[in-house]
């Protein structure tokens, strides 16, 4: 199958659940601790790996016990690591979340090891992007190194992803290296600063995108579904009616653009991937956790 490469963080999420978030100066006691794994870009390799698709992760990490976590939880969904640099001088990255009895949360990430990323890690691994017909990435790597990949990515004719989360500024001038173009809603509305609330508005905010340089648009609007738009066509998706009740959204983005690349990868019309993808982030909300609530491919095809 038609490999894909995804550049992105990984990061140990350190939960701390307890019935308050500590404000400053106060110490609480809690009532439980997880450790588990995030970061967007590898929550989408695993989302990736799990559908089956030939994913080469892209990454940073350390020497240390949560990089331990990350190779095994790779070996384990089947993402290829040969691209998952280790320098034992740097640590892991880590999330510090607290959260109070509601469910609300106060998060402090240190990307570590994978905000040392840098052009030259691109370089060391431009063999895998050439092999790859798919090139994916997220807002949480060092801007500069995210553009420069995506920059390398097209020149080898991947074709491009630029999920922008977490929202951060790109240059007018990059637009045109996005070949698919993932915001959700809010994202959306901070790329074009304005409330973006009715179907007419999301219309229009997708003709922003294409006119900015971007080939194809994909506004994903959570339980409302998904908009699609390129010079050639445009519909609403209607988010997947689920068997199960909504337990967890996290990931839920993350779900959608690993299947994405995916459905792609294998070289379905953008139509059938979308509406994969769209079927996918919607199981990933029936689960709990971000890297632990992706589907297995034959799940998705049994739902
Ligand atoms: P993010 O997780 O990045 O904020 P969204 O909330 O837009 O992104 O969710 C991504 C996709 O996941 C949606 O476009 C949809 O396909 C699916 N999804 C999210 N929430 C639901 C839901 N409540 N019911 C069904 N599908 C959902």
């Amino acid at each position: 199958m038609n490999s894909i490469s995804i550049f992105g963080v990984f990061v140990a999420d350190l939960c701390f659940f307890g019935n308050k978030i500590p404000t400053r100066g106060e110490t609480v006691l809690g009532n439980n601790h997880l450790v588990g794994p995030g970061g967007k870009g590898s929550n989408q390799a695993i989302a990736a790996a799990r559908l089956d698709g030939n994913v080469k992760f892209i990454t940073k990490i350390g020497k240390d016990s949560h990089a331990e976590m990350a190779l095994s939880l790779y070996k384990e969904a089947g993402v290829n690591t040969g691209s998952v640099i280790q320098d034992p001088s740097l640590s892991t990255g880590v999330a510090g979340i607290m959260i109070d009895e509601n469910g609300h949360n106060a998060i402090n990430i240190v990307a570590g090891a994978a905000g040392h990323l840098q052009n030259i890690d691109i370089d060391k691994n431009l063999d895998v992007i050439k092999d790859s017909k798919i090139f994916l990435t997220q807002m949480e790597t060092p801007d500069q190194t995210t553009m420069y990949a995506l920059k390398k990515a097209k020149e080898n004719n991947c074709l491009t992803i630029l999920n922008p989360a977490p929202a951060r500024k790109i240059q007018k001038e990059d637009f045109s290296l996005l070949d698919f173009f993932t915001p959700n809603e809010t994202e959306a509305e901070f790329y074009l600063n304005k409330k973006i609330e009715t179907k007419e508005d999301i219309q229009n905010a997708a003709k922003e995108f294409l006119s900015m340089g971007v080939k194809n648009i994909i506004i994903t609007l959570g339980a409302k579904g998904v908009y699609f738009e390129n010079k050639e066509e445009n519909y609403f998706i209607d988010a997947l009616s689920l068997k199960d009740e909504v337990i967890d959204t996290t990931g839920a983005g993350d779900a959608f653009n690993g299947a994405l690349a995916v459905a792609l990868a294998k070289g379905s019309n953008y139509k059938d991937a979308i509406i994969f993808a769209n079927k996918v982030g919607g199981i990933s909300t029936t689960r709990l956790g971000a890297a632990s609530s992706m589907p297995l491919l034959k799940e998705v095809e049994e739902y």
